[in-house]
């Protein structure tokens, strides 16, 4: 048939050749497993023992749900319940071990799936809708029937992967840090969606948006993904495959080119220093801070913590994470951003429906201010944990002084709580606020009289600010990071937080891109904070630049008509400055 090209948005790159797994979230992949005749009673009793476990589970997760958030959210596990006593279920799985002479696990997801497909289908939109329990009952029995290790299809799987998704939501590409995936493809998202921003943590390439992914690749397809260019290739013929081979090899050269920066701090010519700090999903990733040098955390996703769960995490265990990562970071500031749950990224323990949660919606500090009751667990760890590390705190999605004053008030709320405990934390810590709204941008110059510093959230400002969805592959090619209008609310932040005498940094993936960092450093930005994997190449433009040609440039584009000229000017500028990283080999893989 010959190769096929898929063409998507670049969200992370790189470039990965091998072969491609659909991930199916319906599917459970669970190997098949033969028993011998005498087994069967065995298994089945092993069955029936997983049933018992996963009810006594599931009761005392209602238990504790009943007294976090109160009956009625505690009411939808009884349709959990429910699922484990559906007798004609279980009948089947009993009868087919004994006829097919399978361990329990594999029968089980099989009469599993069928019962996730017969749900599926039926018109009734409540009866559709418990596909979710079933899915979820299901899981949590099969866990408990094998190795939980072996249970998550990708967990069953050891060779590298190229994960082909329709969507990939936060939760799932969290739990795939440290698998053997090596690039990601999905038909939806744009490019500074979670699963980019994942991909990037991951040090992976990855294309979103490409439609029909799901449609054209089938399972263990030979495919290559070129994360710069937003590429699929479908059944490369041998000339691609060699030309891509050559371009991976360059690009580990190329990324060996910037170790030599590693030591040296991030100075221009002329002397100004701009602090690189790494973003931070998950605690397993501060060894990769460390290996490339980071100052520190600019910006802790604490969200990540409340995925994959069905509860909500405890006070001790934020605490006992936040110590962790402070402790690992060495003295080195970390910034724990309170929970921004909303958008993109969904809590499955609250079973509030994903709808409540869309970016003009109940997001980020909003939720926080409505749920005070999980703010303030939240809170109470990151004060304790003050008096561990050296740990500054920042609220997400704020959008104007009464909403910071309100926060902050149930902040100073939970310090008197630990007064009277007698907890010790550090009085002192630094409260920060993220400009991520425009309001918030139009008014820094109060916000910064009400904050210790501020971080640019350019993610969601360039959508808020362009009314562009920054998940939506339809309108990516209108998500223009250099948009002056973009640049203006970015200069106004920054000048007003240095009239008020306080920092700025920007912690939005505009951040990692030398191209519009540099006109960052031209607009005074005192530090960037990014994936940890870009750190040297931004370091690498900041030493060969002189801060006052930045500003020089920074001033001249403010003055353009749309983000397209903005960057292909700046584009040309940092080619003549350091031609190196303006060249095919640009990213990492
Ligand atoms: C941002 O909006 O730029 C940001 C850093 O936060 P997040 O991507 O988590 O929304
Ligand atoms: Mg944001």
């Amino acid at each position: 048939m010959g190769e096929y090209v898929l063409k998507g948005i670049p969200a992370a790159p790189g470039i990965a050749l091998g072969a491609a797994f659909i991930l199916d979230k319906q599917e459970f992949v669970v190997p098949p497993r033969a028993i011998m005749d005498k087994e069967a009673p065995i298994e089945i009793a092993r069955f029936e023992e997983a049933l018992i476990k996963t009810r006594e589970e599931i009761s005392e997760i209602k238990k504790k749900i009943s007294v976090e958030l109160g009956g009625q959210q505690a009411q939808l596990f009884d349709a959990h319940l429910l699922v484990l006593e559906d007798r004609s279920l279980i009948e089947e799985v009993v009868k087919r071990i004994k006829s097919e002479k399978l361990s329990a696990e594999y029968i089980f997801s099989e009469v599993l799936k069928k019962y996730v497909k017969i749900f599926s289908k039926i018109e009734d939109e409540y009866l559709r809708e418990r596909v979710g329990d079933i899915n979820d009952v299901g899981r949590r029995i099969l866990k408990n029937l094998m190795d939980e290790d072996k249970l998550h299809e990708l967990e069953n799987l050891t060779e590298q992967l190229i994960i082909i998704a329709h969507d990939l939501a936060p939760s799932d590409t969290a739990s795939m840090y440290n698998k053997n995936i090596i690039a990601f493809a999905t038909d939806i998202g744009g490019p500074t969606s979670h699963t980019a921003i994942m991909a990037k943590t991951l040090g992976v390439p990855a294309v979103v948006g490409l439609k029909e992914a799901t449609l054209h690749i089938r399972n263990q397809d030979f495919i290559v993904v070129d994360g710069r260019k937003g590429l699929v290739i479908i059944d490369p013929d041998e000339e691609t495959v060699a030309k891509y081979r050559e371009l991976q090899d360059r690009i580990v050269q190329f990324k060996d080119q910037f170790e030599d920066v590693k030591s040296l701090p991030a100075e221009t010519t002329d002397g100004r220093t701009i602090e690189l700090f790494a973003n931070l999903e998950l605690p397993e990733e501060v060894p990769s801070a460390l290996r490339y040098e980071a100052s520190g955390i600019g910006l802790y996703r604490t969200e990540y913590f409340y995925m994959n769960r069905v509860d909500l995490p405890s006070e001790e265990e934020q605490f006992t994470a936040y110590c962790q990562v402070a402790k690992e970071m060495k003295s080195r500031v970390v910034t724990v951003r309170t929970l921004d749950i909303g958008g993109d990224k969904f809590i499955s323990s609250l079973q509030i429906p994903k709808d409540m949660f869309p970016f003009l919606g109940w997001r980020a500090i909003r939720f926080c201010l409505a749920r005070p009751d999980i703010f303030k667990t939240q809170l109470r760890a990151i004060l304790r944990a003050t008096a561990f590390g050296n740990l500054q705190m920042m609220y997400p999605m704020i959008t104007g002084v009464a909403e910071l004053k309100k926060a902050n008030a149930i902040l100073d709320e939970v310090k008197r709580e630990l007064h009277r405990e007698k907890i010790k934390f550090d009085e002192d810590m630094k409260v920060g606020v993220m400009i991520e709204v425009p309001s918030a941008a139009m008014t820094s110059d109060l916000l910064a009289r009400e904050a210790d510093f501020f971080s640019i959230g350019t993610n969601d400002l360039i959508q808020y600010t362009l009314a562009v969805d920054r998940v939506n592959e339809q309108t990516a090619s209108l998500y223009e990071p250099g948009h002056p209008g973009v640049l203006r609310l970015i200069k106004r932040t920054i000048d007003a937080a240095h009239d008020a005498g306080i920092n700025v940094g920007l912690c939005g993936e505009m951040a990692s891109d030398p191209v519009l960092a540099l006109v960052l450093v031209g607009l005074n930005i005192d530090s960037l904070s990014m994936s940890p994997t870009n750190i040297l190449q931004i370091k690498k433009m900041v030493r060969s630049i002189s801060w006052k040609d930045a500003q020089v440039l920074a001033q001249e584009v403010l003055e353009y008509e749309n983000g397209q000229e903005v960057e292909m000017h700046c584009r040309r500028r940092l080619k003549k400055l350091v031609p190196l990283l303006i060249t095919d080999e640009r990213g990492e893989g």
